[in-house]
């Protein structure tokens, strides 16, 4: 993939203080196909078009992540399977994406069986930390792309992380199920990591022809307030068609209003910086 620039009227403000320390970030929702995947893809490739050292690490099973970066099955590494439950170290599963400034740790098929390998290790909720110990001094950034469960890989990617970020479809009620994560946030700080924080909930899927999505949108504002990004992912087709071109959506279409979205996501969660 080749460099692509953005105007700099896109750009965020220079930020002053950058910590040694990376901002981990779990993106999480039980709920299946609320943009999760497409979100880590591409909030991860805007910020490493602005420059920022960035890591995605696939903790879902069906590893779309991965593919959603082209890298083919056969190509893997161990990835988050090897880390979690066979001892890898970070650099032997870290692997390039083709986007400049930006890694992954993929997802290979042996992760579906690592919640039931891992449930009896002691520490087991926690690997994941352990794990990415060697990463948080090498990037800026890492997204933590779980799976739509509840189950110990997203509470190994919640144990890991210093805030998480909650997808939301515009298309369906969605604030059933929230409560149920949340509990499982907050199960979460009080057991292994108290510094974990709502990042924020980013409405996804918006779309202005349906009424819906307008209802939806303002119920959410209503009841989380500024814990909302006020950038707004619309649908659009051509987010849906670049994973399977293997790109992210900003380099398969730069200009698509989905593109820009996660581009003014970017500036927005560089903007409010950590929680
Ligand atoms: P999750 O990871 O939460 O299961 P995905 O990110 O994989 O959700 O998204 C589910 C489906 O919806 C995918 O086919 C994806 O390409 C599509 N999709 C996600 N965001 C958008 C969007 N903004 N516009 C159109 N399609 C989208
Ligand atoms: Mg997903």
């Amino acid at each position: 993939m080749s460099d692509i620039s953005i105007e700099s009227g896109d750009k965020p403000p220079a930020s002053g203080a950058e910590t040694a320390r990376a901002h981990v970030v779990a993106i999480a929702n039980q709920k299946g196909g609320v943009g999760k995947t497409t979100t880590a893809i591409n909030l991860a490739t805007a910020l490493a078009v602005f420059g920022k050292r960035v890591l995605v690490v696939d903790l879902d099973p069906q590893g779309n992540a991965s593919t959603g970066f082209g890298i083919a099955h056969d190509a893997r590494t161990a990835g988050t399977y090897g880390l979690l439950v066979d001892a890898f170290r970070f650099a032997d599963v870290a692997m390039e994406t083709g986007v400049p400034n930006l890694d992954i740790v993929p997802a290979t098929i042996d992760l579906s069986a690592a919640d039931v390998e891992m449930a009896n290790v002691a520490r087991g909720q926690e690997r994941l930390r352990q794990a990415l110990q060697p990463a948080v001094t090498r990037y800026d950034h890492i997204l933590i792309d779980c799976p739509p469960a509840l189950g110990l890989l997203t509470i190994n990617g919640l144990a890991a992380a210093d805030a998480v970020i909650v997808p939301m479809q515009c298309e369906f009620l969605p604030l059933e199920g929230l409560g149920q994560l949340m509990r499982t946030v907050e199960h979460v700080k009080a057991s292994f990591n108290p510094d974990l924080e709502l990042q924020g909930i980013l409405l996804t899927m918006y779309d202005s022809r349906n009424r819906l999505s307008g209802e939806v949108s303002e119920n959410v504002r209503g009841y989380f307030g500024d814990r909302v990004f006020d950038t707004v992912i619309p649908r659009n087709v051509r987010v849906s068609e670049a994973p399977s071109h293997g790109k992210p959506a900003l380099f398969y279409d730069l200009n698509c209003a989905g593109s820009r979205a996660y581009v003014a996501l970017a500036s927005e969660f560089l903007e409010r910086g950590r929680p």
